[in-house]
């Protein structure tokens, strides 16, 4: 079946909120075998609205529409749709009597603004909002089903998963895979993998590079293939060519293998940031059971901090710099030692805009990791912006703390 997204809302045409409605929509209809073949974006405009129903009605099977359907002026989805469908509006007072219920419980006194949302168009079927107060619409053409879902992500997400994919059925969609990868360029991995690739015509693939590292990503040619293993078989082919630099699938972190990592092995991880600025720690500590592993990090910003509290030594510091491949080692030893920890892992570079010099420019950074087996450490030159060399740093710190803890399972 194909199907259309229809997102709307002034904010989402003025770039001021990024549309990821159609994003997790479309995310959400893959598994069921419904691709999106289109996406539009409109503001609260009504002609807007209608023409975009018209463009779409009969050529679709399927329309996911969200916003607007919110209790101020600028709501208006819902009429829009009600011309479009030459329908009425019933107010609905068993609907009204539960909201004015629902506010109350929260020691609120529910705006009049709100009846808006009691009224229900008659050619519509009502889909139930378990966390807001917008109800969710399905309308029906002769060839097109509207779901019609208010804009906030939350309640959107909540009416889909509750009412939308259930209703439409079970059927098994295409598998799509994403290999992750870090540690190597989007043009070497294309290089790399030209030959595996090549023995899976049927299958097709994106390179999707962040800073993070390089995504794979691998779909059917066809929808409904015949051979539905295809993919599966690819990233297996994929993954072995790769080794260690495939470090998981979908949607895998390095924060999370490390922590699940260090966790079977009951060991504990210091940090030691100086350009991450606490970016490493944030990445760990978004994985649910950090504290099992991590003990702490020393934002070392300051050459004194560097010294003090991590016993990077002076010499060191006035020889090679603070953005050097000594200090980050003993910035990473420092860590080890001053927390207590079985691994202590360090960043130190130069983000720019200021502060590179011929011999360091902006985009230098160097990563060390002190373990059980010694100090490795590395020396990158990546991006010379801000904030993606930082993302790129902290990510390959894990990185090197993940291969570390590999290599000894060897
Ligand atoms: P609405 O249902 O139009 O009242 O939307 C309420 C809020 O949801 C807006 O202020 C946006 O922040 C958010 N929102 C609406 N549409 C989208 C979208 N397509 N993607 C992400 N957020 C959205
Ligand atoms: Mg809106």
């Amino acid at each position: 079946m194909k199907a259309a997204i229809l997102t709307i809302g002034e904010e989402l045409i003025s770039g001021f909120t990024v549309d990821t409605n159609a994003a997790w929509i479309a995310q959400a209809l893959l598994p069921i075998g419904i691709r999106v073949v289109e996406t539009v974006s409109v503001g609260d405009d009504p002609e807007a609205i209608l023409g975009a129903l018209e463009r779409l009605d009969n050529r679709m099977g399927l329309v996911i529409a969200t916003g607007g359907l919110g209790p101020t002026h600028d709501d208006i989805t819902k009429s829009a749709f009600c011309r479009y469908f030459d329908s009425a509006l019933e107010f609905d007072t068993v609907y009204w009597d539960s909201l004015v219920e629902r506010f109350a419980s929260r020691g609120v006194v529910i705006p009049e603004n709100n009846r808006s949302q009691a009224e229900v168009p008659v050619k519509a079927e009502v889909l139930p909002n378990s966390v807001g107060s917008a109800l969710g619409l399905r309308f029906r053409s002769p060839q097109t089903t509207f779901i019609l879902l208010p804009g906030v992500p939350l309640e959107m997400k909540a009416i889909m998963t509750e009412e939308v994919l259930p209703s439409l059925g079970k059927r098994t969609g295409d598998k799509w895979i994403t290999v992750r990868t870090s540690g190597i360029f989007e043009s070497a991995l294309a290089e790399r993998l030209e030959s595996v690739l090549a023995s899976f015509p049927e299958v097709k693939v994106a390179f999707l590079p962040e800073y993070s590292g390089v995504n794979i990503r691998l779909w059917p040619e066809s929808s409904g293939n015949k051979e539905p293993g295809e993919v599966e078989s690819a990233a297996r082919a994929i993954e072995t060519e790769l080794g260690a630099l495939a470090y998981g699938r979908d949607q895998a972190s390095i924060g999370k293998i490390v922590v699940e990592a260090l966790t079977a092995r009951g060991e504990t991880l210091a940090l030691a940031e100086s350009c991450t600025g606490g970016l490493v720690a944030s990445l760990v500590t978004d994985v649910p059971g950090a504290s099992k592993v991590l003990l702490g990090s020393v934002v070392a910003y300051s050459n004194a901090v560097k010294e003090q509290q991590l016993g990077v030594s002076p010499e060191s510091m006035r020889d090679f710099g603070a953005v050097s491949d000594v200090v980050v080692r003993e910035m990473a030893a420092g860590a080890q030692a001053a927390l207590g920890g079985t691994w202590g892992v360090a960043t130190t570079g130069i983000s720019g805009p200021t502060g590179g010099t011929p011999k360091k420019p902006v985009g230098l950074a160097y990563i060390a990791v002190a373990g059980p087996g010694g100090t490795v450490s590395k020396e990158m030159h990546l991006a010379p912006i801000r904030l993606p060399h930082k993302a790129a740093t902290a990510q390959a710190a894990l990185n090197l703390l993940r291969l570390e803890i590999l290599r000894l399972e060897q």
